[in-house]
């Protein structure tokens, strides 16, 4: 293929985007306005709406190949762009990412662990699941939930009812897990069933979202392995072609859930630019190009990534002064070229390598650090 589509304008776009433009593709991006992160990078823009099918069509037809950034797209759409141009992950792949009660069925189904959850609708349901797991849970809006949007941890019967039950059509209650730590992995698949998964990553959440990525995990060989097998396995039952970000609860080295899965470069693999032999964006390039997968060596003893959200940012709008945060040794920034700055928005992160992981963390805590403090003298 010469020229790859992109469903979706937001940084991860970008990125796919800087990654495939670097391998000599031109790439094409649909989202609704040519100001988005990803717009911004290729010349090769078309805009609407997301069920907009003239547009989409107008799109789909400059492309030889399509993918995607985010998971709420309407599975509709995308079957459409398959029509035109092979289009990876499929609609299919879709519709069952996109509903959390859809996705842990089919993933529980074929074997696989994930967090134990019910199908709930309302105040009653929700008592009658604590028969099933104990309280603490954590509800769920079905669909369109992104960065623990639509989550509710529920700690007992009493505050069952403060669940905006009238907000969503369908919900989902799970057990709320006490976690030892969470790990993810990324795995790409090409169409003709080839895998290869990027080691673990250890993640710590901040309010539901994620805060700070580690590189490598803290974790044992078996449990790597294991790991590795449940994503390569989720991959596989899904019929995933690109990447597939498994998120995992660790409760102890016998007992490990899936959370959720994203078939798309995920937060969690941003490190991989400058610590791993191939980034994860052009992973998603070979994968749905059907090019060999590179490797997933780590080819530094530590990385690791902190966020950069919107609570940074000076309140009259403009950015921190990056250079605090530049003086820190090796650390990269990057930005996503966003151009209004929200409370939990992410805005951009810091990717910070070291010999160590906990050197590589200390460094990349240190830059963000170094910027409130330069904001609020
Ligand atoms: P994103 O897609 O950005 O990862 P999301 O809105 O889909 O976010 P989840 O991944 O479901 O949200 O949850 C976000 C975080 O909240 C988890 O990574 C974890 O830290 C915490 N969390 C979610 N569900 C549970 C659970 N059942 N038990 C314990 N912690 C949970
Ligand atoms: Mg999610
Ligand atoms: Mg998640």
């Amino acid at each position: 293929p010469a020229t790859i589509g992109m469903v979706g304008g937001g940084q991860l776009g970008r990125m796919f985007a800087h990654a495939a433009m670097t391998m000599g593709y031109d790439v094409v991006v649909f989202c609704h306005s040519d100001d988005e992160p990803a717009a911004q990078v290729t010349r090769r823009v078309v805009c609407g709406a997301l069920d907009d099918h003239d547009a989409v069509q107008r799109f789909a037809q400059q492309c030889d190949v399509i993918t995607l950034e985010f998971e709420n797209i309407p599975a509709e759409t995308i079957r459409l762009c398959g029509q035109f141009a092979p289009t990876y992950p499929s609609h299919s792949v879709l519709a069952t990412a996109q509903h959390r009660i859809i996705e842990k069925s089919t993933l529980s189904e074929a074997g696989l662990p994930v967090t134990p959850f019910v199908a709930v609708h309302d105040t009653e349901s929700l008592i009658a699941a604590a028969n099933r797991f104990a309280w603490p849970i954590i509800v769920k809006t079905a669909q369109s939930g992104y960065d623990g949007k639509g989550q509710h941890r529920v700690d007992g019967p009493q505050s069952a009812a403060e669940v905006p039950w009238s907000t969503a059509d369908s919900w989902i209650a799970e057990q709320c897990i006490s976690f030892d730590r969470e790990i993810s992995v990324v795995v790409a698949r090409r169409a003709d069933g080839v895998t290869k998964c990027f080691p673990p990553m250890e993640n710590v959440h901040s309010n539901h979202i994620l805060d700070v990525t580690v590189a490598p995990a803290a974790i044992d060989g078996s449990l790597r392995e294991r790991a590795e097998q449940i994503a390569s396995a989720a991959a596989e039952t899904l019929g995933v072609v690109g990447l597939l970000c498994v998120e995992l609860f660790v409760m102890d080295p016998d007992r490990i859930f899936i959370n959720e899965v994203a078939p798309r470069p995920h937060n969690s693999g941003h490190l991989t630019i400058e610590a791993f032999a191939t980034s994860q964006f052009q992973q998603h390039v070979r994968a749905v190009c059907g090019l060999p997968l590179g490797s997933t060596e780590q080819i530094v003893g530590g990385a690791a990534m902190v966020n950069l959200l919107g609570d940074l940012w000076n309140e009259d709008g403009s950015a921190p002064d990056w250079s605090a945060a530049l003086d820190v040794a090796a650390v990269h920034l990057h930005l996503y070229g966003k151009r209004v700055a929200k409370v939990g928005r992410k805005m951009g992160h810091l990717t910070a390598t070291a010999a160590t992981p906990q050197l590589a963390v200390e460094r990349a805590k240190a830059a963000r650090e170094a910027l409130t403090s330069v904001g609020s003298a």
